[in-house]
């Protein structure tokens, strides 16, 4: 058992760079949980 598990092959969030939860192959626009649910917020509050 280690500690130091390889990082998973995950795309990065195209707004801050962080690690989301989409594989690297995923094809489109990748954001992680947070920059995902602020879009969320704008979306729902446009008008
Ligand atoms: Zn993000």
């Amino acid at each position: 058992m280690s500690d130091e598990e390889p990082a998973p092959a995950y795309a990065e969030c195209v707004l801050c760079q962080k690690p989301t939860e989409y594989p690297e192959s995923y094809k489109g626009i990748t954001l992680c949980p947070v920059c995902e649910w602020q879009e969320a917020q704008r979306t729902a509050c446009s008008g």
